[in-house]
């Protein structure tokens, strides 16, 4: 997908993630999430002149925020960024404005790039709503954030994200019950890690 960018200086360029991770269901134009659009070829997007309204329309959250750099372009971070409306948050996050939803299709290794869990933990020191999904239904993750947040524990925070990430792909991957629960205890270790943390200060 080609679009016009947000921002003068961002363009979607040799990206076209969306076109295959996103499921859109509209009136004239429907597709899976995590398949390519029958549209989509080797040159992009095969009807450009005459795209639906909506591939028209969407803006990626790379390109509507100014501060993300030409390293957080979704097809070379492997973070897929998306704006959730506000009124669809939980009342608590409500006061930041709109949510953030972070759709991972680069890994682990997307987790540990420098910077994500900086700009994540970020977005949960300020209370704004948090998302992560692996072409799987998002899970809101502040909670789970929140602890290493406060104790401005970065690495706390990214080993939280991966273990979030390693249960959503197992889910994504229909992996069972056991594979998750790794997992599910890493994440029970990390927050008693960050509150003894917070205690301790
Ligand atoms: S994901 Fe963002 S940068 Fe990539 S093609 Fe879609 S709108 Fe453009
Ligand atoms: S129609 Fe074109 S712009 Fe829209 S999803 Fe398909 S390939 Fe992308």
């Amino acid at each position: 997908m080609k679009r016009r960018a947000a921002f003068p200086s961002k363009s979607c360029g040799e990206c076209n993630l969306c076109c295959t991770e996103l499921k859109v269901d509209t009136a004239e134009f429907k597709k899976d999430g995590g398949v390519p659009c029958q549209h989509l070829g080797a040159q992009g997007c095969g009807i450009y002149l005459t795209r639906f309204k909506i591939c028209r329309e969407f803006l990626c959250g790379w390109l509507l925020t100014p501060e993300l750099g030409e390293d957080w372009r979704p097809d070379l971070s492997g973070v897929l960024i998306l704006q959730i409306a506000q009124a669809s948050l939980p009342a608590a996050y409500q006061p930041a404005g709109n949510g953030v939803q972070f759709l991972i299709t680069g890994g682990e290794a997307a987790i540990a790039r420098p910077g994500f869990g900086e700009y994540v933990t970020d977005l949960v020191s300020r209370g704004v709503g948090v998302y992560l999904t692996a072409t799987t239904p998002h899970a809101l993750v502040n909670e789970h954030l929140q602890p290493m947040a406060a104790a401005r524990d970065l690495p706390g925070a990214v080993r939280t994200l991966t273990h979030l990430y390693r249960l959503a792909a197992a889910a994504r991957d229909k992996k069972g019950l056991l594979r998750m629960l790794p997992h599910l205890y890493g994440l029970h270790v990390e927050k008693k890690r960050a509150q003894i943390k917070n205690r301790s200060k």
